[in-house]
């Protein structure tokens, strides 16, 4: 991956310059909502906000969404600011779900993180703040809530460094705390700022800087030129010469190196009383990059070739559809275009899946609003309609352009469930709901069990499948009953099995019906999948019973002998095959592949594949031991242990399915303080 730091401005076209792509990243209940709001808000996008109301500890995390949904129930809303087009992107708040949040911070260039101005850095935060570390994302920091009694910045600013290791800069100073909260004093302009009515219209006023803070702006102005200068050699230049630091120089230094993520500007304010929005949304523009200011993205060609795209809105279309939602009953895809252009009424060609299809509909959203756009451009956001095939993460391009972009890591569903109708009146309905929610997530799966007419559906954690069977209940009204989550294991064979012979033989009236073939199974290394390999001399057989044989023994292969999951890491070679004039038919070999199949892996000594998981625990120090000790007793490995600030990162591997409850257990063993993240890692033989 090239690093795109020129920096430069010149080449980056003035249409690219003025947009920017951003979310905002929050432990729950920080403000998050009240914020985004609040900008909807103060950009014009809304009219009215409905307020938040106080959260009810007993409501679950769906409900408050729903009961609040009022904001951003679209997967981007775009808000128009001093001339800019500011795509705000949704971030799920429930850090449970890894990869919702990784699709949302792929299309994002820069993220707003939200704290408490009471609690500070709460654990929750790290997770989301260690997944934009990955993702390599400049980041400014709001601290929210300053009106709340003991709101303090000083908590939030320490835990920026303790807990999560990046270096704040603080751009303000706040004009009283707590009940007396005001407004802000800029310490680069050293303008003070106050918000005097408490209700939406409030403005800022420019005011005069309150005597009793003089001495204490100059001191924060200071270290803050310090940490620009200690950050970006231009600034460090002029500061080492004693020349003029002035304003723009500053703001230019301090730009570069939040995009080159040394420094975290941090802004003040209350979202609830209005204060401190205006001056976040000007941070928002003045130091967050713009589409051609973040790393080229990467993807394949045709020939499978890497290739680095750039923005760059004269460059061949090429855009990522990132979410699949129905709003009002359409299927609309979402998109990030990365390079070209692109116009409504046009075809886009498929790259993931193949295939053309013709986009009807192009949608600039604003909240509860949209507009139909002629023509979308390089660096935005927009939604398509009129797309049937696309599904999440799929790449989207110019006919004739071929190119994939890179997959978000690969999420293997490791969690089943049984699901099934509360009457069976509602079955059409569940299998309609289960196929909406697959074409929405590309981490759910669904089947239909035909011997007990139940479906399982399959997803990344218990929570995730919770939380969709939730949404099958609330927003498509079926009724359904769900079984015990269990673990999606593999099967594999552990010793080769030669010569085995299958055979489909029956006598019907027109005659007899025949097929027989002979399939040696071979190991394979781990994660090397199914390989079939025809060895037979041409000839023997025709192309189609050859077709219809593979398929057998791919089909056999979705469920083992063991306990009827899927069989991996295997090479089967067809070996031999008897033919009979008049009786042979091709549909028999493919049975006769089938029996070969099963019966080989019954003779190959079969084993069990369990999903083993990543697992990162992050917890202070006092309780390492006891997270160490009970993760051993998981069958879990410890490969590591390093620190954070004042915590420890413990990362290693367990089983999935000692993981079932691990957040509950974890915990009570850390008194609340730990958090940890768990990802698929490898399926494997348990010792
Ligand atoms: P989210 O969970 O991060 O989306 O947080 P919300 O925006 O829903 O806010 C959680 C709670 O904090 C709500 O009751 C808000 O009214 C309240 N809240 C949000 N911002 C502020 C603030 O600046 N000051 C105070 N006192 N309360 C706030």
């Amino acid at each position: 991956m090239g690093k795109d730091d020129s920096g430069s401005t010149k080449t980056i076209s003035k249409r690219l310059r003025l947009i920017r792509n951003i979310g905002i990243m929050a432990h729950i209940d920080a403000g998050k909502t009240t914020v985004s709001e609040r900008i909807l808000y103060y950009t014009g996008i809304t009219h009215k906000i409905g307020e938040v109301h106080d959260g009810e500890a007993t409501m679950d995390f769906m409900d408050q969404e729903q009961e609040r949904g009022i904001t951003i129930t679209s997967a981007v809303t775009t808000c128009p600011w001093r001339g800019h087009d500011i795509h705000l992107i949704d971030t799920p708040g429930h850090v449970d779900f890894t990869i919702e949040v990784e699709r949302s911070l792929r299309v994002l260039d820069g993220a707003v993180a939200v704290f408490c101005g009471v609690a500070g850095v709460e654990p929750q935060s790290e997770t989301v703040w260690r997944q934009a570390d990955k993702f390599r994302i400049p980041r400014l920091a709001f601290i929210n809530k300053l009106d709340r009694v003991g709101a303090d910045p000083t908590t939030a600013l320490q835990g920026i460094v303790q807990r999560l290791g990046a270096r704040p800069a603080a751009l303000q100073l706040p004009i009283g705390l707590e009940g007396r909260f005001q407004g802000v004093v800029d310490l680069l302009t050293r303008q003070a700022t106050v918000w005097r009515s408490e209700d939406l219209g409030a403005t800022p006023e420019p005011t005069t800087l309150p005597g009793d803070l003089v001495q204490a702006v100059e001191q924060a102005r200071e270290e803050l030129i310090e940490a620009i200068a200690d950050c970006d050699d231009e600034v460090a230049e002029v500061y080492l010469e004693a020349g003029e630091l002035t304003v723009e120089l500053l703001r230019a230094g301090l730009r570069r190196a939040t995009l080159a993520r040394k420094l975290v500007p941090v802004l003040m304010g209350s979202a609830l009383r209005n204060i401190g929005i205006q001056p976040l949304l000007d941070a928002i523009v003045d130091y967050l990059p713009n589409p051609a200011e973040v790393e080229a993205i990467v993807g394949h060609d045709h020939g499978g070739k890497e290739v680095t795209i750039s923005a760059d809105e004269k460059g061949p279309f090429v855009a990522l559809a990132f979410k699949i939602a129905r709003e009002e009953g359409r299927r609309q895809t979402f998109i990030r275009v990365y390079s070209g252009s692109f116009e409504a009424g046009g075809e886009v060609f498929n790259a993931t899946r193949g295939g053309k299809e013709r986009v009807a509909r192009i949608f600039q959203v604003h909240a509860d609003r949209r507009t139909r756009l002629e023509k979308v451009t390089a660096g935005h956001l927009v939604a398509l309609a009129g797309l049937k095939h696309a599904r999440t993460g799929d790449t989207l391009c110019q006919p004739g352009h071929h190119v994939v972009l890179e997959q978000i890591d690969a999420y293997e569903p490791v969690i089943s469930m049984a699901v099934e109708p509360e009457t069976q009146r509602e079955k059409d309905k569940l299998q309609e709901s289960l196929e909406k929610l697959a074409d929405e997530d590309p981490t759910f799966r669904y089947g239909e069990d035909e011997s007990t007419g139940q479906y399982l559906i399959r997803g990344m954690g218990e929570l995730h499948l919770e939380v969709l069977m939730e949404r099958i209940r609330r927003e498509m009204g079926v009724g359904v009953r769900v079984g015990r989550p269990q673990v999606v294991c593999r099967e594999t064979i552990t010793r080769p099995a030669l010569g085995v012979v299958g055979e489909f033989q029956r006598q019907i009236d027109e005659g007899g019906l025949f097929g027989q073939v002979r399939l040696d199974l071979l190991p394979l290394s781990q994660g090397a999948g199914l390989r079939f390999v025809n060895q037979l001399p041409a000839g023997i057989l025709t192309a189609e019973i050859l077709r219809l044989i593979e398929e057998g023994v791919r089909e056999a292969s979705s469920s083992g002998v063991l306990e009827g999951f899927q069989v991996d890491d295997l090479e089967v070679r067809l070996t031999g095959a008897e033919w009979r004039d008049g009786e042979s038919k091709p549909f028999a070999y493919k049975v006769a592949a089938v029996n070969a199949f099963r019966d080989g892996c019954r003779q190959a000594v079969p084993a069990l594949l369990e999903p083993l998981m990543a697992v990162e625990v992050v917890v202070p120090e006092e309780f390492m031991g006891d997270v160490i000790g009970d993760l051993q007793s998981r069958h879990g490995r410890v490969e590591n242990i390093e620190p954070r600030g004042e915590l420890r990162v413990v990362s290693g591997v367990a089983a999935m399915r000692d993981l079932f409850g691990y957040s509950t257990r974890l915990r009570s063993i850390t008194q609340g303080r730990g958090t940890f993240t768990m990802q698929f890692a490898r399926f494997d033989r348990l010792a």
